[in-house]
Order: structure tokens, then C-alpha cells, then sequence
């Protein structure tokens, strides 16, 4: 049986013969030779054969781009090869052909959107996946060290959580009062009084009606919640992990990201040096002083003022002591300016802003249930959730993490988009 290896240990091992398979990348041909970039998921090769080695040369004449082929032949260094190596061609084999394959170097971003199934194995794409399941690794990997349990919320809720304006309702047998996660939170709560520190990755679901390029319906929310924490702690484990898993990226993957044209002295910084730590309110004098944006006291910041105020530093800011009135109802108010919460998003440099929301959650039962009622909900739908500050209540607090966010920013992609293989927005959710 032939032994086949990776093109990346093919590349290492760099003589002798060896056999390869993976998908025509590239192919060009004369009446003498094919030459023939081969692609599989760790790295492209050129491949050349020649005529007078194969009488059946009608079949490999045409042989298209992303035809699946087994190859054996002998490696030898090559400087004008993309990779420095090339494979001469003994013998082949056509596993699977491919006939005028739709995707082309000129493609508009739609058609790109129509054909995602194949675009995905673009090497910008497959670069962004590869870096994706570092990511996913290295938020379980910092949670897990850290103590923290991973703990399951439903999908199906019966709640509200952020606002019941982007919340997908589902027909369930009937019944209308049903929708899909927006967080885990409400149902987070309860079990940390059995477990103290979990945490989770997971889907959440937001009928985002703007067309931005940092909202999906469908996202992948990394939350963490804990008992017995200060606020302190909230925004020191949002710190200790964005450190981890771009650490983790740059240790791992920086041909991928030059693949994709990131420039990775600019995520340098967040590894090396402390995030910038800020309120609210001076994020305000600071938009006025810096970017010549006067907003009044009170209203959230706009993508455009985050944008603004992410590119005068290199590492995230952490922005907290946000008005009460432009944050959830679960939030604790400040015991020093109770106008304000003790909230923070972690907004990432370069305009990318917010990655991270979290909180201390409010723990006294009466001012829940009037933020609540604030808020135009019936606090007795919450009484589930009640409860966990009817018995045995603590101070705690967690965060959520939009894991295509933090791609988005690490990888330098121009939308959200292209941090998740099939995207769903408002306008598209095929293929
Ligand atoms: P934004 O103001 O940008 O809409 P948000 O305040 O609604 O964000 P949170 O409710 O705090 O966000 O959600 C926690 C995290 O989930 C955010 O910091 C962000 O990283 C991510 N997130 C929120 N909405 C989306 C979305 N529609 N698509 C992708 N990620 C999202
Ligand atoms: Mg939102």
C-alpha cells in the first residue's frame, strides 16, 4: 500500500521520493509538460510532468483546477517554485476530475457569497479556519487552566436577555413565547452556584437588522460567569484571555496570516504591553479632545465613535462605567456614581471595537425587578431567574467574547463575514 504524506512533511523532507495527493490548485500545460500546483490542507507544491514518462497524456492535458490526484515522484529543490520545491512526476492517479470550476480569479464578492461551498477552499479561507480552531482551542485551553467548567444553556429560551428587538422567535409546536439564544447568561447564573466558574462556545442568535461589517444573525458567543468575583476580575480575565489566544495565533500561524496580508506588528502590542483602561465618561472627553466628536453625556457610542477611539491606541481599550440606560438590566450600578454600571466592553484596536461585554451582575432582587419593568418585561416571566438572588445570592459577574469579532481583528478581515464559513445575515443564509 502506498504511504502517502502531508505536502508541508514532503516540503520538510525536501529528497527522495515520496507520494502526495490533494486538489489541483494551479495548472498550466505545453505540448511537453504539465506543470501542476498541488494543494492539499497544510501547503501547495508544484508538480510537473513530463509527456514522454506518460502515453496516456490526453487525460492529464486535461486535467482542471481542484481535480483530486494522488502523486508519486521525486522531490528536488527548486528556487523558482512557489514553495522551493518540486515533485517530478512518476506515476499518478485521477481520483476525482473537475470540470471548469466556477470559482476564477475575477469574482464579485456576491457570486464569491453564492459559491461559499468552494470558495472555502481558497487559501485566505482555509488560512481563516485554521486560525479559527486555534482560537476556539485557546479559549477552552485559558478557561479550562483557569479552573473554569464548561457548562451547557439551552438554545430554545424562554427569556429575553439583550433587548427583545433582535430576538428570533420560533414556531415551537405552537407555541409563540420561544426564542433562540441571544447569551447563555440567564441560564448561566443558576449553575454557578453549583459549579462557581464556568464557562462556555456556543451559538447565539441576533435578528441584527443593520447591515454592518461586524454583526451575523449566527455567532459564536465564548461566556464565562463567576461567583465570588469583583468587577476587578471581570475585566482582568478578559485581559488574561485576548492576550492567550492572540499568543496563541502568533506562535502558531504566522504564515497564514501572512497568507491573508496581516501585518502582525500591530497585534504585537495586546500580547506585550497592559490594555488601556477608560470610562465611559473619559472615553467622551477624549472623543471631544482627540477626534473632535462632542457626544452628549448618556448616549452609547456609535460604531464610527469606537472606531475613532480604537485607532489612537495599539492594544484593546477596556471602556467601563457606562450609563445605566444604554446597558442590560441585569448590570450592578456603581456605588460611587449610580447613574452609571459597572459594565465594560473591550473594544479592539485598529476600528475593530467591541470583542467583549461584561458586567458585575445587580444582586439586589428589587432593583432587578424594576430595571425589568423599566425595560416594559413582566419580571414574573423572570422568576426562575429570580430566585438565584432569592437563595443564597453572591457577587458575580462574567463577560461575553464574539468569537468572529476576535478573528475578524486578528486575521485583519474587512468583514465579519469572512471569520465563519457559511455567514448568516439578514440578507443571506445560502448556502
Ligand atoms: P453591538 O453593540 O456591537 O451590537 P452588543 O452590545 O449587542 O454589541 P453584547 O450583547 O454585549 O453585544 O454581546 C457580547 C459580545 O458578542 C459582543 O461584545 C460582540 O463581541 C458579540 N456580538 C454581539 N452581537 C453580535 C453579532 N450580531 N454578530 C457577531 N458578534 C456579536
Ligand atoms: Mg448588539
Amino acid at each position: 500500500m502506498t504511504e502517502y504524506i502531508s505536502i508541508q512533511d514532503a516540503l520538510t523532507k525536501g529528497t527522495g521520493k515520496v507520494s502526495i495527493r490533494g486538489w489541483v490548485h494551479r495548472e498550466r500545460g505545453s505540448a511537453k509538460l504539465k506543470f501542476i500546483v498541488l494543494r492539499d490542507s497544510t501547503q501547495i507544491i508544484q508538480c510537473v510532468l513530463k509527456r514522454d514518462t506518460f502515453p496516456e497524456w490526453e487525460e492529464i492535458d486535461k486535467l482542471q483546477v481542484e481535480s483530486s490526484l494522488q502523486l508519486t515522484g521525486e522531490l528536488k529543490k527548486d528556487d523558482r517554485a512557489t514553495t522551493g520545491y518540486e515533485l517530478l512526476v512518476e506515476s499518478y492517479e485521477v481520483v476525482g476530475t473537475s470540470d471548469k470550476y466556477p470559482i476564477t480569479k475575477d469574482q464579485s464578492k456576491e457570486s464569491l457569497a453564492d459559491k461559499r461551498h468552494l470558495y472555502l477552499r481558497s487559501r485566505k479561507m482555509t488560512s481563516m479556519m485554521k486560525i479559527r480552531s486555534t482560537v476556539f482551542g485557546a479559549i477552552d485551553e485559558y478557561f479550562k487552566t483557569a479552573g473554569f467548567y464548561e457548562y451547557h444553556s439551552p438554545i430554545f429560551q424562554s427569556v429575553q436577555c439583550e433587548g427583545g428587538s433582535d430576538l428570533f422567535s420560533v414556531d415551537y409546536f405552537g407555541k409563540k413565547d420561544v426564542f433562540l439564544a441571544q447569551t447563555w447568561q440567564l441560564y448561566a447564573e443558576p449553575a454557578i452556584f453549583a459549579l462557581e466558574k464556568i464557562y462556555t462556545i456556543s451559538p447565539s442568535f441576533r435578528a441584527e437588522k443593520s447591515k454592518t461589517s461586524r454583526h451575523l444573525t449566527e455567532y459564536w458567543h465564548a461566556e464565562m460567569e463567576m461567583a465570588w468575583c469583583k468587577f476587578e476580575d471581570i475585566q482582568s480575565h478578559g485581559e488574561k484571555l485576548l492576550k492567550h489566544i492572540v499568543k496563541a495565533v502568533l506562535d502558531k500561524h504566522k504564515p497564514e496570516l501572512e497568507i491573508l496580508g496581516r501585518d502582525i506588528t500591530k497585534l504585537e502590542p495586546t500580547v506585550k504591553k497592559p490594555f488601556v483602561r477608560m470610562t465611559y465618561t473619559e472615553a467622551l472627553k477624549i472623543l471631544k479632545e482627540k477626534c473632535d466628536m462632542d457626544i452628549p453625556w448618556g448616549k452609547d457610542l456609535r460604531t464610527i465613535e469606537e472606531e475613532k477611539l480604537t485607532e489612537l491606541y495599539d492594544v484593546p481599550i477596556i471602556c467601563t462605567h457606562y450609563p445605566k440606560q444604554v446597558k442590560a438590566f441585569y448590570m450592578t450600578e456603581d456605588p460611587e456614581d449610580p447613574r452609571t454600571v459597572q459594565g465594560c466592553d473591550f473594544l479592539a484596536p485598529e476600528g475593530h471595537g467591541e470583542i467583549i461585554g461584561g458586567s458585575q451582575r445587580e444582586h439586589d432582587i428589587e432593583k432587578i425587578k424594576q430595571r425589568l419593568i423599566e425595560d416594559d418585561e413582566k419580571p414574573e416571566e423572570y422568576d426562575f431567574y429570580l430566585d438565584t438572588r432569592r437563595y443564597g445570592s453572591v457577587p458575580h459577574g462574567g463577560f461575553g467574547l464574539g468569537v468572529e469579532r476576535v478573528i475578524r481583528w486578528i486575521c485583519g478581515l474587512d468583514t465579519i463575514k469572512d471569520a465563519i464559513p457559511f455567514p448568516r445575515t439578514m440578507e443571506r443564509y445560502k448556502p
